[in-house]
């Protein structure tokens, strides 16, 4: 977008940018942008002259959210097993070939149509980058398309072909396996810069899930790994030492495998995602023991029809200090800078200068508001690559 835009008077301006707070806390601030850019952060009333100009009239500024996990590529909704669960029945995973089947069944524009839909749902709560990864498709012509898609809406794309063992591999892993590191890999690599693994009991072993982040090392993608979400594994420890970028869920963890996330040579975040465990009514990861023990910690959504099927950022800050016990500090920061890390981006998630002009204009004067007033649309303006949307 050409031309400078300035958004003046915000009463409390979140940068996440150094200072005296972590959140780098600005008051009656300014932001000027020019080319996408933040060119220049400072008080209000030093402000310089712009071509445009958003009057934030008093309200919290703060950098768009970093969404660091979402699988955004599937048709049809389990609402029926949602129902289920709530009247009892356990999580077990399973339900994932449910939309598998659907979702081989999908004609590309329906795929299309449901990335977008969710993609601009999560856009209008302030989300302005959302990874998507694919794993609903589990052949290797669904997860090419899968990802060319995502390709379509992020530049944050995933390779998921190991989300399950898909039905007609149930008695044979060792060759879907094969099949993941070879012909799908392949296909998929050109549309995606990073290779995950469900490494968890009922989908992937520890085994196979080296083996598989290996190829994709190999091809040159980036390594995230879903770990620990139903129970204790040796997934996180996988993570850390291959350098994953993020281990997610990470909801059973024992004291090895904090140890591990604290060392300090450790550049993997711990991306924690309560939507999944409030749609699940599963007892929520210990974030309290991951900060205290000096771990990054991330907040995503886990945006997928089965498990959590939330775009809502504001949502997951409010279940993190609600039922996690994060100040709404470590939430916000989470969201933002903490997901910008858990993708190994430093040009998004903070709001110094240089950085991508992406921000949200609350309708609240403190980022406080997103945990205090949960449920309710606080995100009045959101601009994204130096755009108003
Ligand atoms: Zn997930």
């Amino acid at each position: 977008m050409s031309g400078s835009l300035l958004v003046d008077n915000i009463g409390e301006l979140v940068t996440n940018g150094p200072g005296e707070d972590p959140l780098g806390i600005r008051r009656d601030a300014a932001v000027l942008v020019e080319d996408g850019r933040v060119a220049w952060v400072g008080a209000a009333a030093y402000a310089p002259a712009a071509d445009r100009r958003i009057d934030a009239g008093g309200a919290a500024v703060l950098p768009g959210f970093v969404d660091s996990h979402a699988h955004l590529v599937f048709a049809g909704d389990r609402a029926a097993e949602f129902a289920a669960r709530m009247a009892g029945q356990p999580y077990t995973g399973g339900g994932i070939r449910t939309t598998v089947g659907a979702t081989r069944a999908a004609t590309d524009d329906e795929l299309r149509a449901t990335v977008r839909r969710l993609r601009g749902e999560a856009l209008r709560q302030g989300t302005t980058t959302m990874e998507i990864k694919s794993g609903y498709g589990l052949t290797v012509a669904d997860e090419a398309r899968s990802l060319r898609i995502a390709a379509e809406t992020s530049t944050e794309t995933t390779f998921l072909g190991a989300h399950v063992v898909p039905s007609e591999y149930a008695d044979r892993p060792d060759d879907y396996v094969g099949l993941v590191c070879g012909p799908m890999l392949a296909a998929a690599a050109p549309y995606a810069k990073w290779i995950d693994v469900f490494c968890e009991r009922g989908a992937f072993d520890v085994d196979h899930a080296r083996a598989i982040l290996a190829c994709g090392q190999a091809a040159g993608l980036g390594v995230r790994l879903h770990a620990n979400q139903l129970g204790p594994g040796a997934g996180v420890q996988l993570g850390v030492e291959l350098g994953a970028a993020s281990v997610d869920h990470c909801t059973h963890l024992s004291d090895a495998d904090v140890d591990a996330l604290a060392g300090a040579h450790t550049t993997t975040v711990a991306t924690l995602l309560p939507g999944a465990e409030f749609s699940t009514r599963s007892p929520y990861p210990d974030a309290r023991r991951l900060l205290d023990a000096g771990v990054t910690v991330a907040l995503a959504t886990d945006c997928n029809p089965g498990s959590s099927y939330t775009s809502s950022m504001p949502f997951c800050v409010a279940l993190a200090v609600r039922e996690m016990r994060m100040t709404p500090a470590e939430a916000v920061w989470a969201a933002t800078a903490g997901g910008a890390r858990a993708l190994r981006r430093d040009d998004i998630g903070v709001l110094t200068p240089g950085a991508r002009a992406d921000l949200v204009v609350l309708d609240a004067p403190s980022y406080l508001h997103l945990a205090y007033r949960p449920g309710v649309p606080l995100i009045r303006q959101v601009i994204r690559n130096g755009a108003p949307q």
